[in-house]
């Protein structure tokens, strides 16, 4: 009897342990941001559970300390721009040693941890030859514990705006990201560059180089989405090397960099293997996006979205739209020019609705919706001290009244 009750006990116990690791693991990893069947792009913004961050640039023109950005968070409730540093009394002014005073090339805020993509020591790969690197810091999100989490060769030209361009992704607890490896030779920048796709495990630091995406004199590759199999590119590259020491004068260099010939080539390349293949989607442009294993596109009778997976094709509009469409949250955002109408499209049910025009001057584009809110860019809104990082109005509002009430936030010092 005695002996039973020990061994329930003892049963109960473990239970009730297990049941306290199950959650704090489950709480700990399940990131409902990132928890989808597709990579979901990391822009600007960085998007996580209960808010996002973003580097916003500060200083006064006074004295010349313009040039610094602070990394700041919004929280959902908050609702406000709180700067990443937990300094007592610091003014975040850029002049003392602030955490949040960093120019990240790119971050990410992921299960809790904030990674900032940071300029690190050149390489040197021989005597005259340099290459520049990125350190890839962890630490918490208020900025403390920070560490070196990762390093990986090359620079990342700053993430797009959200949210409509990308070039870093997060799938299954990776980060995915081109880099742009230009070797400096006797100082001054080589003309050629490789821009190489690299996949970086958000839980252990390890570096892969997927392999090279485009490479070429002048090279510039621009990321136009990611499916669950594979991530699409632009890329323009010259073939033949042209130097401003070849020339008489810089307009001579200009007038042959002009009339050489550029090649231009729609790419993609297998997250799996890192094999590349040209692509040949109807439509295909510099302009195109494909998110949600989806791609969209016009022709003269309609627009329509492609599942890049499935092959399945359907039509969304009976005109052509507008190529600076974008998907946020699971849902489409498009423009009928002819009928100068802005529609939403769920990709989840497939339900379509008209988003009311506003009249105003301002220019509301939403980048988040959650418990019952939607924040975006809103070009043209000020605050009272005239500027606005974001702005928010209510999901309901947004969908059924024109001209809704928007607040503007800005940075809280
Ligand atoms: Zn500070
Ligand atoms: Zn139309």
């Amino acid at each position: 009897m005695m002996k039973k009750k020990i061994k329930n006990m003892a049963l109960a116990f473990l239970l009730l342990f297990a049941a306290v690791i199950f959650t704090s693991c489950s709480a700990e990893e399940k990131d409902q941001t990132y928890d989808k069947p597709y990579p979901v792009p990391v822009y600007d913004i960085s998007f996580f559970d209960s808010g996002f961050a973003l580097s916003y640039p500060c200083g006064s023109y006074d004295d010349n300390s313009y040039d610094y950005n602070l990394m700041c968070l919004v929280d959902y409730d908050a609702k406000a721009v709180i700067p990443m540093c937990s300094r007592p009394g610091c003014g975040h002014t850029g002049r003392e040693n602030c955490a949040a005073v960093k120019n990240y090339q790119a971050s990410l805020v992921y299960g809790g941890t904030f990674y900032g993509f940071i300029t690190g020591e050149d390489k040197q790969i021989d005597s005259t030859t340099r290459r520049p690197t990125i350190d890839i810091v962890a630490s918490n999100i208020d900025g403390s514990n920070e560490r070196k989490f990762a390093s990986v060769e090359g620079m990342i030209f700053g993430l797009s705006r959200v949210p409509r361009d990308s070039s870093m992704f997060v799938y299954q607890d990776c980060a995915y990201f081109p880099v742009y490896v230009s070797d400096m030779i006797n100082g001054i920048g080589s003309a050629f560059a490789e821009y190489h796709f690299i996949r970086l495990s958000l839980k252990t630091g390890e570096i892969t180089d997927l392999g090279i995406i485009a490479s070429g004199y002048g090279a510039f590759v621009t990321t136009l989405g990611a499916t669950a199999e594979k991530v699409y590119f632009n890329a323009t590259y010259r073939e033949e090397n042209i130097e401003l020491s070849d020339f008489q004068s810089t307009e001579e260099y200009f007038e042959a960099i002009e009339n050489a010939k550029v090649i231009e080539k729609f790419l993609c390349m297998n997250l799996s293997d890192g094999a590349i293949s040209q692509v040949a989607l109807p439509g295909i442009s510099f302009s195109s996006r494909i998110v949600a294993n989806t791609y969209f596109y016009s022709d003269e009778n309609g627009f329509y979205k492609y599942d890049l997976l499935t092959g399945e094709t359907k039509k969304l509009h009976e005109h052509p739209c507008n190529e600076m469409y974008y998907v946020t949250d699971d849902r489409l955002f498009y423009t009928c020019d002819e009928e100068n109408i802005s529609f939403s499209h769920a990709l989840t049910d497939e339900s379509t609705s008209v988003i009311p025009s506003r009249t105003d001057s301002v220019n509301f584009r939403p980048f988040k919706f959650k418990d019952g809110w939607c924040y975006g860019n809103a070009a043209g809104l000020l605050d009272d001290k005239g500027i606005a990082v974001m702005a928010y109005c209510r999901e309901d509002d947004y969908f059924r009244k024109e001209n809704c009430e928007l607040t503007a936030v800005s940075f809280n010092d």
